[in-house]
């Protein structure tokens, strides 16, 4: 099958780079390798707790992304939460439901892991885990850049020497966010909490913010020295750790615990351009390692990645 635009990766910037170039008329197809949208904006159930284990909340300065938000909040897909200097908002009934919004009508192809991406003369050749291989004319990578970079080289496609040592310099850091269900009421404010120093780097009570209407449900995000050591450790070894630091914190015994590993959870140092677009190849880079390591800096390099190649296809057409 032959794709004019291929997008790697479900997350909120290839959702708006697909969104912006599909309101253009171009044909796009998204191939996410999870079951569901959003990337790290994530939401994880665990019997009948609900939890936010990716980004928790996203602030706004562009008026690029902002108008955007304020489309979704019309719609009642976000809403402002309490706390910080900034607006914060949060989306309804969580965090995912800001993809599953942008997803609406989008050719998004769920459960579809690129293995490989390779040139093949004038076209791309994308492999993917138990669907074979498809042709795109275009491909926009979103994946967390050393993700991307591996389906490059398992393609037998050399990028140039500058352009790749400019990208492997893109590294993130881990994260381990630990979700708890406790066996009593929490005292975490209403509005999360942000700490320094110790394991916990963030502690937000998912009920409180209504995304976990019925249980008692904690996200726990650890620090990154803190998960980049014990990244190997299992649930149980993780939870042990952090115990008593945490139920000081929230104020009640934890009853249950599921570890989720981020390997790529925050882009440590990030590229100065918004993204990469190499019109010879028609290959595009997008992501939080090029906008800047939070949601509005995804957004904003998805949305300008797609603003370029649509200009590039208008003078095309015209
Ligand atoms: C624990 C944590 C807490 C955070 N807290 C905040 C916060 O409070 N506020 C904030 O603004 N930001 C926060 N962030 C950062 C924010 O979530 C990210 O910057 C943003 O969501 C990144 O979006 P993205 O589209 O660039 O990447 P992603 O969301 O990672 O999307 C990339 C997508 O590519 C897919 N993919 C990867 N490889 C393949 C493949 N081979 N084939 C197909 N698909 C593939 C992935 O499954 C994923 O869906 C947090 C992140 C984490 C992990």
């Amino acid at each position: 099958m032959h794709h004019q635009t291929i997008i790697i990766g479900a997350g909120i910037a290839g959702l708006l780079a697909a969104r912006t170039l599909h309101d253009a008329g171009a044909r796009v197809t998204v191939l996410e390798k999870s079951r569901g949208v959003g990337g790290r904006l994530a939401t994880k159930r665990v019997g009948d707790a609900v939890f936010d284990q990716g980004a928790q909340y996203f602030t706004v300065k562009d008026l690029r992304f902002a108008s955007w938000v304020e489309r979704w909040e019309a719609a009642g897909v976000v809403t402002r939460w309490a706390g910080g200097p900034q607006t914060r908002y949060i989306a309804r009934p969580s965090m995912t439901a800001v993809a599953k919004a942008l997803s609406d009508g989008l050719d998004v192809k769920r459960e579809h892991k690129v293995t490989a991406i390779g040139s093949c003369g004038d076209h791309w050749c994308v492999d993917i885990e138990d669907h074979g291989c498809v042709r795109a004319e275009r491909i926009l990578l979103t994946a967390p850049v050393p993700q991307a970079l591996t389906l490059l080289k398992a393609g037998e496609f050399a990028l140039p020497e500058a352009l790749a040592k400019r990208l492997t310099a893109l590294t993130y850091d881990p994260c381990l966010a630990l979700l708890v269900t406790l066996g009593g009421r929490s005292r975490l404010p209403a509005e999360g909490v942000r700490r320094e120093g110790g394991a916990i780097r963030w502690a937000a009570d998912n009920q409180a913010k209504g995304v976990s209407p019925n249980v008692a449900a904690v996200t726990l995000h650890l620090a990154a020295d803190f998960s980049t050591e014990h990244y190997g450790r299992t649930d149980a070894e993780v939870l042990e750790l952090i115990r008593a630091e945490a139920e000081d914190l929230i104020g009640a015994p934890i009853a249950g615990a599921t570890l989720h590993r981020w390997k790529f959870s925050h882009a440590r140092n990030t590229d100065p351009e918004p993204f990469i677009w190499w019109p010879e190849e028609q290959l595009g880079f997008a992501g939080d390692a090029f906008g800047g390591p939070r949601v509005e800096g995804a957004a904003l390099s998805g949305l300008t990645l797609a603003e370029c190649v649509k200009a590039e296809l208008a003078r095309q057409v015209g």
